[in-house]
């Protein structure tokens, strides 16, 4: 028989959500009248505002005519589409509607950026961090096997209270794919334009590539943080950025995304990403839903920023709401920075498996095991501010009291 891609005989641990869902199942077949309040995974729950909804439903009617059929749409994405992004997420920084690549998500582009990139590349993650960049990586065969404390040919960047969240970039070889996620992906930290400009200037200097996650840059509120690694100088020589309507807008389950590769940003032998960039969409990717970036359009005009805004505040609210409640933990440290929509809090010298476990118990509540985000999760775990109020009202209830 044909032998096993050895990237996945090399992934260890389980794919993290799955083994809380498994978890979940497990305790509510033993508690059948539990009413569990998932905090968990971080998805989406409030609906598509009407705006958006309406201009989806009536394309999708128009598909059904004569008139307003379309099949494969043109390359990359709608023209208009992607000069819309480029004006509304990218008004300062000069980023032209062909360097806007329309997609169906942050994390499908992220599986197509390590295609790009190849298995014979250095990598750098903060650690904790997303789990597609790590386990996409072995998958491809650009990290090797997992020797205890992570996956060989992966530097793991430690992100701490210690360090305010923002690695020691020292560790990074030179020539790396840098992962890095701002608003974090599990931690909420927000990277601040000095942090981001050290990032870029390293990057610069040791010829590396940073694939910038901003998939929760509209959560933030403060207008001194960056949305945006092209807020900094010099990094459209050295960065690409992968972004997303599935938090923002909701479109979770409708898909769609974008990357920003800059046409100044090259390879070694002086040839252009931006290029093989498209070659690799054309090949592999026949386009993002017309539907769903019919979506993304209503959801960027006016009236669509406007009930985007409103949803976002919903969850920022929520966070806070939760804030208030783990605040009163007794031996808990909680890093809320208010531009995101998770809590990150550890308690110390606690394994975080066994904290999930034990608020899934007392309180009937889901959260994430920060472990599950990489070593340096441990002792933490993440609750997301996606759900509907009263869910999270009631989960801050049975919380109220909770103690490791
Ligand atoms: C949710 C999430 C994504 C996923 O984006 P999609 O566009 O839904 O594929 C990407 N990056 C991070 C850090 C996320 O949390």
């Amino acid at each position: 028989m044909i032998q096993r891609n050895p990237g996945f005989a090399n992934l260890t641990a389980g794919y993290l959500f799955p083994e809380v869902s498994r978890r979940k199942n497990e305790y509510s077949k033993n508690h059948p009248d539990a009413k569990i309040i998932s905090l968990g995974v971080g998805n989406t729950t409030e609906p598509l505002t009407p705006h958006i909804a309406k201009a989806m439903s009536d394309y999708a009617l128009s598909l059904g005519t004569v008139q307003g059929y379309s099949g494969y749409g043109d390359d990359f994405g709608s023209s208009d589409l992607r000069k819309k992004i480029a004006e509304e997420f990218y008004p300062n920084e000069n980023i032209e509607a062909d360097e806007v690549f329309i997609s169906d998500g942050a994390k499908c582009d992220i599986a197509r950026v390590q295609t790009l990139f190849g298995r014979d590349v250095n990598l750098a993650v903060q650690d904790p961090s997303y789990p597609v960049y790590v386990d996409g990586s072995v998958i491809v065969g650009a990290a090797g096997a997992n020797n205890g404390s992570g996956y060989d040919g992966i530097v793991y960047m430690p992100c701490t209270a210690e360090n305010n969240f923002f690695p020691d970039l020292s560790q990074i070889k030179k020539n790396s794919l840098i992962y890095f996620c701002s608003p974090n992906n599990p931690t909420g930290k927000v990277s601040s334009k000095e942090e981001l400009t050290r990032l870029v200037e390293f990057a610069l200097k040791n010829e590396c590539i940073i694939i910038f996650d901003a998939a929760y840059s509209e959560f933030v509120s403060d207008s001194a943080l960056p949305k945006s690694i092209f807020q900094i100088e010099g990094a459209k020589k050295c960065a690409i950025e992968v972004q997303s309507l599935s938090k923002p807008a909701g479109f979770t389950g409708v898909r769609l995304g974008w990357s920003v590769v800059p046409k100044d940003l090259k390879f070694a032998d002086g040839t252009s990403v931006n290029k093989d960039w498209g070659r690799l969409m054309t090949t592999l990717f026949n386009g993002a839903s017309n539907i769903a970036q019919q979506g993304a359009l209503a959801a960027l005009d006016e009236t669509g920023r406007r009930e985007m805004r409103s949803v976002i505040e919903y969850y920022l609210e929520n966070a806070r709401i939760i804030e208030k409640t783990v605040r009163k933990w007794k031996n808990a440290e909680v890093f809320f920075t208010g531009n995101s929509p998770y809590l990150w809090i550890r308690f110390a010298g606690q394994k975080s498996w066994d904290i999930f476990d034990k608020i899934l118990d007392k309180c009937r509540v889901v959260t994430t095991p920060g472990l599950g985000f990489g070593p340096a999760g441990e002792s933490f775990i993440r609750i997301s501010a996606f759900g509907h109020r009263a869910d999270v009202e009631e989960a801050c209830r049975r919380m109220e009291n909770f103690s490791m």
